[in-house]
């Protein structure tokens, strides 16, 4: 039998370089409420992401879960259904009611023409998701969000180091953000910079870890204060709990693994983007295969790899998955099933409302993607699909 290819693997930095970083951790015993590493790796966030403020988590749901309640929402959040659980969890386990807008057939994120129809006396927020790293419209969501007094967190999970040319983004919102072009000399601006706040996973499995993490990025320092305590049950001193908080801060063995990947971010995501280009020669142009648009202006982090197999195809998606699956090769149906399909949610959404939604997700497959997937195991992958 042939390796076992899983769909992802870890970076892993050098040993070495982690060990320097945990040793010291034996003589202070500080292992974690933010402590030595956690404020070195939030300090090199802020700026490898260019915000202004990143609040650490133990995880990306967390992150997601504690900046929905910092923001007091009520009612109805307009969100997508083609994304991981934790994003339609985190609304629900916040008390508050998703409510589905259908996504673009072109990159799968929430189709923002659609968002307004959605909105209700009872709606308060929109949660898109830069889906595989694609960046949402964030124009568009930026005007109808101030356009009907909503708050706006992108799940940006997928979209860690992302970078957007100035020139992508509305004259007007420019003005508001809050590093500016003038200042900072960049052309570029994070994606971590759009809406209210946005929130990253740092899961073992995603382009950037640090075992499990995440965080939120914010621009308004009030944020980054009710996170602080949030993530720490609530607690203002040693008598005060002003918040139902709850226990999401990262330790010092996390930031210690951020601090080590963080280094070699750039040439990991280099190597991906090797990868993704290897996989492109042989399967664009294919009739009925639909690969991800590159889109310009946007400085990709080359997270993902979907491809959606279509109609005019000779196999469907099922098909490739199981012939991979012979061979040891690990594709993922990501992201099926919708999660407004989901058995926990059983009765309460109807998914054939967001009908590209539902197509996409049973159509995709994500092939393996890591930086150090060897090339002729992407060659085997085309091979197969493409074989007769
Ligand atoms: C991974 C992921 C999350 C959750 O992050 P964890 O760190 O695993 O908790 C949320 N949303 C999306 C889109 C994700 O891919």
């Amino acid at each position: 039998m042939k390796e076992q290819i899983l769909v992802t693997r870890p970076s892993m930095p050098p040993l070495e370089d982690y060990m320097e970083l945990i040793r010291p951790l034996w003589e202070s015993a500080w292992l974690t409420n933010m402590g030595k590493l956690h404020g070195e790796f939030q300090k090199q966030l802020e700026e490898y992401l260019a915000v202004p403020e990143v609040s650490l988590m133990v995880n990306g749901h967390m992150s997601l879960e504690m900046t929905l309640q910092a923001l007091h929402l009520e009612g109805e959040v307009i969100t997508t259904p083609y994304t991981f659980a934790s994003t339609t969890h985190a609304i629900v386990r916040n008390g508050l009611t998703p409510v589905f807008c259908d996504i673009n057939s072109d990159n799968y994120t929430i189709d923002a023409t659609k968002i307004e129809d959605l909105i209700t006396e009872r709606t308060s927020a929109i949660v898109p998701v830069h889906i595989y790293g694609q960046l949402c419209d964030v124009n568009a969501i930026y005007e109808i969000a101030k356009k009907h007094n909503l708050k706006v967190v992108y799940d940006a999970c997928h979209a860690f180091g992302e970078r957007i040319d100035h020139s992508m983004i509305c004259r007007e919102m420019v003005e508001t953000l809050p590093l500016r072009k003038e200042e900072t000399g960049e052309n570029t601006i994070g994606v971590g910079n759009f809406g209210d706040a946005s929130v990253f996973s740092f899961h073992a499995t995603k382009v950037f870890h640090t075992l499990e993490g995440g965080a939120a990025t914010f621009s308004d320092h009030r944020m980054g204060e009710r996170l602080y305590r949030l993530k720490n049950f609530g607690i203002m001193s040693e008598t005060d709990v002003d918040g139902v908080g709850a226990n999401a801060k990262m330790n010092e063995f996390q930031a210690a693994m951020g601090l080590c990947n963080l280094k070699y971010i750039d040439s990991e995501i280099a190597k991906r983007k090797l990868r993704i280009d290897r996989y492109r020669e042989q399967l664009e142009h294919v009739k009925g295969l639909k690969l991800l648009p590159e889109q310009k202006g946007i400085h990709s982090n080359y997270a993902y790899f979907p491809v959606v197999f279509q109609e005019e195809f000779p196999k469907s998606r099922d098909v490739v998955h199981q012939l991979l699956r012979q061979e040891n090769i690990y594709a993922r149906k990501y992201f099926y099933p919708l999660t407004s399909a989901f058995q926990c949610y059983s009765g309460m959404f109807d998914p054939a409302k967001t009908p590209i939604a539902q197509y996409v997700s049973e159509h995709v497959l994500v092939l393996p993607l890591y930086a150090d997937l060897p090339l002729d195991v992407i060659d085997r992958v085309c091979q197969i699909i493409l074989g007769k």
